[in-house]
């Protein structure tokens, strides 16, 4: 029976790694034209108990290690008028229970791991249905097994279910500066070697240094879903789009402006949408989902990690059960519909914190409870 994946995201990969060191062959089809068509975006940290098990359960541990970068769990937690709330800094010999990566790495390193011939590049889905997959280039091809790893706009999705993301009241715009320890020193002292965040009443400013040496710098905002239309940035023009968001910023330390004026070209909007949390559906023998397809949550930090696990977890259960793949489908399901139902309430938790009046002290009382 052919195994398709559609979407060579971490999630559509870690499984067809696993089922690779299994023995059974799988194709990946990913819209992407190659590799490194598109940027891949910014640091993950990779759990212990999830991210890391995943890449335990497919060989890759070591590898992972050798990549990731443990100094890159530093913590700086600020409030607006600049009062440092919490700092918290890596001693060398830490336990690397959440150390960060780079995406692109990691996704890199899945893919070295697969044959050559695993992932069928260009290749945009555009529907499924009866066992026939179709191309936008018009190809098509047959399956017996199909699982959606096709991220938040999954188009296999709604073989299983009528949920579509929708807006959770917050948007983000991500910036960044590029080779920081040389263009900004002074801003790359203050944000140090991990994560860096700032939290207002409704409004965030995160700073994240990247492997690459680039700070991506995220802007959050508690607004509605036509916010991006109505707020005046025009992100045609990325020096008057900083500027509009410098004003958006009016009365927060100087120190956190300059972080936006420093930053380069890049000006993305990022409205945050997410599936109902603890979404099932009844199972089918020939259909699954996982990462964001099955549950795309707030980016607090659970996502990539529940993708990666996923993919091992029904990999490792499709090889468990190589003559009944759809009662593996089913056990597959039934400890992802928990494991993600969890992980989807923590994070929109998280994600209530970080937006509420108050946010910087509430989430020192998340970091040291009591
Ligand atoms: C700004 C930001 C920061 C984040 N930070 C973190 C973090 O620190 N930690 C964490 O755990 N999570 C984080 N997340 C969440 C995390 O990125 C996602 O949960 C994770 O990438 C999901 O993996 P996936 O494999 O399910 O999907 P994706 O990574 O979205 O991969 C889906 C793949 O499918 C392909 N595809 C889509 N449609 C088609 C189609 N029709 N045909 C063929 N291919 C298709 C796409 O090109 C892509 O390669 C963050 C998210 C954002 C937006």
């Amino acid at each position: 029976m052919t195994i398709s994946i559609i979407g060579a995201g971490l999630g559509g990969l870690a499984l067809a790694r696993v089922l690779h060191l299994n023995g059974i062959d799988a194709v990946v089809y990913e819209r992407e034209a190659s590799r490194g068509a598109r940027g891949q975006g910014g640091m993950l940290d990779v759990h212990s108990g999830t991210g890391q098990r995943a890449l335990r359960e497919a060989g890759l541990i070591d590898r992972f290690h050798a990549i990731a970068r443990r100094e890159g769990q530093d913590l700086r937690l600020l409030e607006p008028d600049g009062t440092l709330l919490l700092q918290e800094d890596t001693p060398d010999d830490a336990p690397a229970d959440r150390p960060e990566v780079d995406r692109a790495d990691l996704r890199d390193l899945l893919l070295d791991a697969l044959p050559g011939h695993a992932v069928r590049w260009g290749h945009a889905l555009e529907h499924a249905e009866d066992g026939l997959l179709r191309f936008a280039d018009g190809s098509s091809a047959s399956y017996g097994l199909l699982v959606g790893a096709d991220g938040a706009d999954s188009r296999v999705r709604p073989l299983l279910t009528d949920a579509r993301p929708a807006h959770t009241g917050q948007n983000v715009v991500e910036l960044g500066i590029p080779d920081v320890d040389r263009t900004r020193p002074d801003l790359a002292a203050m944000v140090g070697r991990g994560n860096y965040w700032v939290l207002g009443d409704g409004q965030s400013l995160s700073a994240q240094r990247n492997g690459d040496g680039r700070v991506r710098v995220y802007l959050g905002f508690r607004t509605a879903e036509d916010w991006f239309g109505t707020s005046g940035i025009p992100f045609d023009d990325p020096a008057a789009a900083r500027a509009r968001l410098i004003e958006l910023f009016a009365g927060w330390d100087p120190r956190f402006t300059a972080l936006i004026a420093a930053c380069d070209d890049t000006v993305l909007p990022r409205p945050i949408t997410t599936l109902p949390v603890g979404l099932t559906w009844p199972s089918r023998p020939d259909v699954t989902l996982l990462g964001d397809a099955a549950h795309l949550m707030p980016p607090v930090g659970q996502g990539a990690n529940m993708a990666l696990l996923d993919g091992a977890l029904l990999g490792l259960a499709l090889a468990a059960h190589p003559d009944d793949l759809p009662a593996a489908v089913k056990e597959y399901e039934r400890e992802m519909f928990e494991r993600a139902g969890a992980a989807g309430r923590q994070s929109a938790r998280v994600q209530e914190i970080l937006m509420a009046p108050d946010a910087g002290r509430r989430m020192l009382a998340f970091f040291q409870p009591g």
